[in-house]
Parts: C-alpha cells; sequence; structure tokens
C-alpha cells in the first residue's frame, strides 16, 4: 500500500493506473462501517483508494473539529492490513493552498435537516469533494447511508456537474447493539454507548408500525420521540421522516413507499446521527 501526501503523488499514481479506480472518502478514525465501503469498493474496480482528511470548513463548531477523533498511524496500518492500494492523507495547506475562493454550493437538498443546523456544513463538503475528485478522477466514488443527506447531496452534484464518476451507496453498518457505527462514537462514555441504542431502537419501531400499517406521520413520530425521551441526556434536534428522494419533510398520512426516517441530537457533548429506510 502507497502512503501520498502530495498533489504530485496523487498525480503520479493517477497517471500509472490503467484500470477502474474506486474512491472511499474519509475523515479517519476507522471502523466497521468504513471497511464495508471498502469492500464494496474493491468489487467495483481494480484499484482502491481511501482518503483521509478531517476537513476544516465542513465544521461549523470549533471545538468540533478540534475534538474530532485522529488516529492516523492507527489507520494506515488498518488499511495496510486490508490490502487497500492507495491511502491519500494529505495536510490541510495541501488542499487549500491558493483555493481559499472558490466554493461549490449545493443544490436544495441541503435546506433541510443538518443543512439549518450545520450551516455552511455541505458547502465545505461539496467544495472539497471537488477537489478531491478533480485530483483523483476516481471512476467510482463510495458513499455511507449513514450520512444519507449528503449522499443525496452528492449525487446531485456528480448529475448536476457532469462529472464522469459512479456514486456507490454503502448500506449502514450497525454495532450489535443496533447504534450505527461513527467515529464520534470513540467520543461517547462506556454508560454513553449504551444508552445511544434507544436512537436506532426508535427508528426501528416507527419503521415496524409503518410495516403494520400505521401510515400517520404524527402517531410515528409520537411513538419514536416516547422512545427517545427514555434518555433524558439524549437531547434530540430532529426526528423526521422524510422522502428518500427528494428529502421533502412527510406530513400528514404517508402515501408512497420511498420514505426514510431520520435523526439528529447530541449525548453529552457528542452530536449523533442515524436514519433508516421505512
Ligand atoms: P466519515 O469518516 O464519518 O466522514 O465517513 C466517511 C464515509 O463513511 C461516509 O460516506 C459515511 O457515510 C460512511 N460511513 C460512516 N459510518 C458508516 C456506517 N456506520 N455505515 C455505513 N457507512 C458509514
Amino acid at each position: 500500500m502507497e502512503v501520498l501526501k502530495t498533489i504530485a503523488d496523487v498525480r503520479r499514481v493517477r497517471r500509472e493506473v490503467t484500470g477502474s479506480l474506486a474512491l472511499v472518502p474519509t475523515m479517519g478514525a476507522l471502523h466497521q462501517g468504513h471497511l464495508s465501503l471498502m469492500n464494496l469498493a474493491r468489487e467495483k474496480a481494480e484499484k482502491v483508494m481511501f482518503y483521509i482528511f478531517v476537513n476544516p470548513t465542513q465544521f461549523n463548531n470549533p471545538d468540533d473539529l478540534k475534538n474530532y477523533p485522529r488516529d492516523i498511524e492507527r489507520d494506515i496500518s488498518l488499511l495496510r492490513e486490508k490490502g487497500v492500494d492507495y491511502v491519500f492523507t494529505p495536510d490541510v495547506d495541501v488542499i487549500y493552498a491558493g483555493n481559499m475562493g472558490t466554493k461549490v454550493i449545493p443544490c436544495s437538498l441541503g435546506e433541510v435537516m443538518e443543512g439549518p443546523n450545520r450551516p455552511g456544513h455541505f458547502q465545505g463538503v461539496c467544495t472539497v469533494l471537488n477537489i478531491f475528485f478533480n485530483l483523483v478522477r476516481p471512476d467510482f466514488a463510495v458513499f455511507g447511508e449513514k450520512d444519507y443527506q449528503q449522499m443525496r447531496i452528492v449525487e446531485e452534484m456528480v448529475k448536476d456537474l457532469r462529472m464522469d464518476l459512479e456514486i456507490v451507496r454503502a448500506p449502514i453498518s450497525r454495532e450489535e447493539s443496533g447504534l450505527a457505527r461513527s467515529s464520534r462514537n470513540e467520543l461517547l462514555s462506556m454508560e454513553e454507548r449504551g444508552k445511544a441504542k434507544v436512537i436506532s431502537e426508535a427508528l426501528s419501531l416507527i419503521k415496524d408500525m409503518k410495516a403494520q400499517g400505521e401510515l400517520k406521520t404524527e402517531v410515528l413520530l409520537r411513538a419514536g420521540g416516547q422512545v427517545l425521551a427514555r434518555v433524558p441526556e439524549l437531547k434530540p434536534e430532529y426526528l423526521t421522516i422524510n422522502s428518500a428522494v427528494d428529502l421533502k419533510e412527510a406530513n400528514g398520512v404517508l402515501d408512497r413507499a420511498d420514505y426514510r426516517v431520520f435523526f439528529a441530537g447530541s449525548l453529552g457533548k457528542v452530536r449523533l446521527i442515524d436514519n433508516m429506510g421505512i
């Protein structure tokens, strides 16, 4: 496995790779969820590149950026063990030198849920992905449904800007308790980690109730909210049912099959998000 640090490194590798290349964008502190993206990348392409870059422009909270878990040595040895071909892990000034002006504005899918709660977040995501897509020119890029809204925004960006790459969707990888795997879970105490499982319990309850024929959003969300309320330390920001396609909020009676339920909230100092197809 080759570790790439500079733009010259990544350009050289891109010239050398003759077959297809899949890119897995991450912010590091890798876990099983990231490795499931790697497996999909392997199925799609001959060569697999991870990038590990904690992108400052997508953090709207300086403390969140400062406290974001980082363990680059461990990440690199994990990826080496798993047989990834390349890891691109540039310093911040390598990516942003000479480009502090041009920004990519996300489509209107960025105006709900995480959008108002994290101003500037999706603009930071879209801008940094453009930089990485231009440098790496991958044939495939793998994104997790864990960040479903991000994945949909990236799909639209690729379509709108006529980018020549295919976005591959990876299902959410969960711990045994049901908690969606996340680098941020490392910041939870053992006790909090146990409590965080109410999030997936609430989402699963909503899914099950809908499967049994309950279509009123108010009833579904009230039931989910009651499960969340079992952990008073959990401070929900939103629990909402939205179209899986245009992400518009569903209010009233669900009329089609294609919905997802989305959650964001904080447990102690850690902000958690999750979602589930219902
Ligand atoms: P991150 O390092 O958190 O920015 O995540 C990098 C990529 O991994 C994103 O596409 C995430 O959606 C994806 N990812 C993170 N956690 C999971 C998970 N538990 N299941 C599936 N994909 C995930």
